[in-house]
């Protein structure tokens, strides 16, 4: 156990009997424990609220260094002044001779980076309202011109697996700067912004960097920079190289533009906390975000009495999208009981126009002459590239496409079709031979005809993912706050050993 060595007796503090270790961290171990039960001669409604379970944070008061104590210091003075839903909340400290005790509300989910590790990855719908719920904490914060300093999944608390409701622990080193500034050099490196490296003064922005890190983690499955040594570490973060932003996992416009507004090194290139609060991905002033839903949905019903039920079945799920996003956050019962009964009909509506949308092209189809519907021949077997590396490679391209629509992966093989038909497109711009251009027209139209129906079936596979999506996060869409759970969170302090008033 961190900070306990044999001659150390094990933690005990009077009103909790303790069970088994949740963790140690840098300054000492976390155990859950429970109130002692008490018999009772009278009821006693103070204890009856309080809740049963804690995790209490014991300190060896043997192990203390010399700077240690101010960071206890810390944290105990700040979290007595905190309190916000998605902060873990303290509710005792105390001590005897061996150990300092944090008493904290318990959260039974884990830390976020064992729940990112645990899914390897997190997909966009699931990593936002994780997102949205540190952007809650940090407009707190702001608010109180207060900086976390070391925000990282390691400290983002889950109240459960099922239902988790997001708690940022360890205000070890959080500090008031507001854009005061600061030079000292805290919080975990991996997350840490650049300017923190820099012997210049540096604000509260550097939590933005962090959040940024833990989204690009969250969505990418690892952080940023993977190196082998601290020195590699601290050089990547300190280089001038924009932070790259993978394509290999599909993430929204929306989702791209808050990562790159994130990881600015520069902090005055870097989101600003006002942008950030209201960015579409985020959206912390929900009304904001159901007026954009809203928006959504009526553009869907235009397009719909238009007769086009492509366009309207892109918009209700975009609609549709949002809605579940916000009852994932929203801590209104009402609200979230509406939406839910909106989702719901939304989504029969969208299954509608779906069927509508392929009547249409099926009637349209049938009713076109056959002889634009067979759009180009095939191209001729002895398609002659006349030693041309690049048609080559472009060729293969248009066949990886065809190998890859074959196994339903629209979307890659749009990509490869895109890949090699560019190549050729601009090929037979400068082509004068007339022989071999019309052969180039040949393959091109058919390639462009398989593309354009890749591109078709692409976009309905995406819509059926999507809609599929929808209805499992509307059926699970009070993972993210359950009122029970909300409820019995809201609670008492009957403090035993030192008030924090
Ligand atoms: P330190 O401040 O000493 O680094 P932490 O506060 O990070 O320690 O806690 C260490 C570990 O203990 C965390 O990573 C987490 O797994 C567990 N833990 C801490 N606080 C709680 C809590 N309130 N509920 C459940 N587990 C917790």
């Amino acid at each position: 156990m961190a900070g306990r060595n044999e001659s150390t007796p094990l933690p005990n503090l009077p009103g909790y009997t303790f069970g088994e270790k949740l963790g140690a961290g840098s300054y000492g171990t976390v155990y859950k424990a429970r109130l002692t039960p008490i018999v009772q001669t009278r009821p006693s409604s103070a204890i009856s609220t309080r809740p049963i379970f804690y995790a209490i944070k014991c300190i060896s008061r043997k192990a203390l260094t010399k700077t240690t104590p101010d960071i206890l210091i810390n944290e105990i003075k700040l979290l007595k002044h905190i309190k916000h839903d998605n902060i873990v909340e303290m509710y005792d400290f105390s001590w005897d001779e061996n150990y300092i005790y944090i008493v904290m509300e318990y959260c039974a989910g884990g830390d976020m980076s064992m729940f990112i590790r645990s899914r390897q990855q997190l997909s966009e719908a699931r990593a936002r309202p994780f997102v949205q719920q540190i952007a809650r904490v940090l407009k707190f914060l702001y608010e109180k011109k207060l900086s976390h300093m070391d925000l990282k999944p390691e400290n983002i608390l889950l109240t459960s697996i099922d239902k988790p409701i997001l708690k940022i622990a360890d205000f070890g080193v959080a500090q008031y700067i507001g854009r005061r500034g600061s030079t000292s050099i805290r919080g975990t490196l991996l997350y840490m912004a650049p300017e923190i490296l820099s012997s210049l003064p540096y604000d509260n922005r550097v939590d933005l960097w962090s959040v940024g890190v833990i989204l690009y983690e969250c969505l990418f499955g690892r952080p940023p920079f993977v190196c082998s040594s601290v020195d590699e570490l601290i050089g990547e973060i300190k280089s001038n190289i924009p932070i790259d932003i993978p394509n290999d996992t599909r993430i929204s416009s929306e989702c791209r533009d808050l990562l790159e507004g994130l990881l600015q090194r520069d902090p005055n290139k870097r989101i600003s906390f006002k942008d950030f609060f209201r960015h579409p991905f985020i959206f912390i002033d929900l009304s904001s975000q159901i007026s954009r839903a809203d928006e959504f949905l009526h553009k869907s019903i235009n397009y719909e009495q238009s007769g086009n039920f492509k366009k309207a079945l892109d918009y209700r799920v975009r609609a549709l999208d949002e809605y579940v996003a916000i009852i994932k956050v929203d801590d209104d019962d009402n609200r979230r009981h509406q939406l839910r009964s909106k989702v719901k009909q939304g989504l029969v509506a969208a299954e509608a126009l779906k069927r509508r949308m392929r009547e249409t092209h099926s009637n349209s189809a049938s009713t076109v002459p056959t002889t634009t519907t067979t759009a180009a021949a095939a191209p001729p077997e002895n398609f002659d590239l006349n030693h041309n590396k690049e048609l080559s490679d472009a060729y293969q391209h248009c066949l990886n496409g065809n190998q890859l629509m074959g196994v339903l992966r629209y979307g890659q093989a749009c990509e490869e079709y895109q890949i090699g038909l560019s190549v050729m497109l601009r090929a037979r711009r400068t082509e004068t031979d007339p022989m071999k251009s019309k052969i180039l027209h040949d393959v091109i139209s058919f390639y462009l005809s398989k593309a354009e129906l890749c591109k078709n079936k692409n976009e309905a596979q995406q819509l059926d993912i999507n809609m599929a999506k929808i209805q499992e996060d509307s059926v699970l869409d009070n993972t993210m706050l359950d009122e029970s759970n909300v409820n019995t969170e809201k609670k008492s302090t009957s403090q035993q050993n030192c008030c924090l008033q």
